[in-house]
């Protein structure tokens, strides 16, 4: 993978919308994305329902990740869509090659292999049993003394018969009738993380998920992450919103995790945010730690820093915080 899906992979490492996917696709086994066929809409993914403020944008979000090697994609179905609504909701039909009506009859031919003779199988209908109409004898054992010779099919409307009907699809959202010459036929993909991303990504939910764990067997309602409305009227994302307990009070907890010390940055932004939400105690967990600049700034901001070398170490900090 070149350097420059490297770098389109780290600019959506940053958006807060990719991380709470990849924490939910993280906790799947294996890491994979399947798509759902649901009967009203066709193929969608649920997951991103949750996530996504817009989900029609859900096609635009698959691609973005999938060319910059986030998501490898596998061929999962095909389906037809409808060319004048676009939607999956369709069905076959089978129509009379004559005269194109799908009012048509199918039977099953019948050839009684002792004397030959093939016919539909209403024509073998006798006394509870079925009889051969040219020699009168009966028919015993399948495979036997008689055999299933194809289909045979008659129209309702023209009266005429054929083998073969030819297939018709019909629109369930507007009524469309097409043939497949006319249809949309589109390929339907399942996701799977890739590897790079995997190592790359993982800092993120190694260490959010078993903060919500530990915060969830404590007591706290927990959201993941969690959209706050602030006093400007403004939505403010954190990695983790939690509150417990009658006095609802909230506590939020934003990650920052870098190869070295963690700069002053992530205080920054989280000022920011908690100026404006005014939640009762804000936690910044900086892996593996932070430099002077910023512990200043956090201590000035009332921001509690968490620092620790490893997930297993932030989470051993937090029990004594949040138990
Ligand atoms: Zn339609
Ligand atoms: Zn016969
Ligand atoms: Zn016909």
């Amino acid at each position: 993978m070149s350097e420059t899906a490297k770098a389109g992979r780290k600019e959506l490492y940053k958006d807060r919308q990719v991380q709470a996917f990849l924490r939910k696709l993280a906790g799947e086994q294996p890491s994979e994305l399947l798509p759902a066929f649901d009967h009203d809409c066709g193929y969608k993914f649920t997951v991103l329902e949750e996530i996504l403020e817009d989900t029609t944008e859900a096609e635009n979000f698959l691609d973005q990740l999938t060319e910059v090697g986030i998501l490898n994609r596998e061929l999962h179905d095909k389906t037809i869509l409808c060319p004048k609504c676009s939607s999956q909701r369709t069905s076959m039909r089978y129509n009379c090659p004559h005269c194109n009506s799908f009012n048509i009859e199918k039977s099953a031919l019948i050839e009684h292999i002792i004397c030959g003779y093939i016919d539909t199988e209403d024509r073998f209908k006798g006394d509870g049993q079925l009889a051969c109409p040219k020699c009168q004898k009966t028919l015993t054992k399948q495979g036997i003394d008689y055999r299933k010779a194809g289909v045979w099919c008659k129209c309702n409307s023209c009266g005429k018969s054929f083998d073969i009907p030819v297939p018709s699809h019909v629109c369930r959202n507007c009524q469309t009738e097409f043939t497949f010459e006319d249809g949309r036929y589109r390929e339907v993909y399942r996701y799977v993380l890739s590897e790079e991303a995997k190592e790359e990504a993982s800092l993120d939910w190694v260490f959010v998920t078993p903060v919500r764990r530990l915060m969830e067997k404590s007591g706290y309602r927990v959201k993941t992450p969690g959209l706050l409305k602030g006093k400007s009227g403004a939505d403010h994302l954190f990695d983790i919103a939690a509150s417990k307990g009658k006095n609802k009070k909230m506590i939020v907890v934003d990650f920052a995790t870098s190869s070295k010390a963690v700069s002053e940055q992530p205080v920054i932004s989280m000022f920011a945010k908690i100026y404006d939400v005014n939640p009762a105690k804000a936690y910044l967990v900086v892996v593996p730690g932070i430099s002077l600049s910023g512990k200043r700034m956090a201590k000035l901001y009332n921001i509690t820093l968490i620092e620790g070398k490893g997930s297993k170490e932030v989470v051993e900090s937090l029990e004594d915080v949040f138990t």
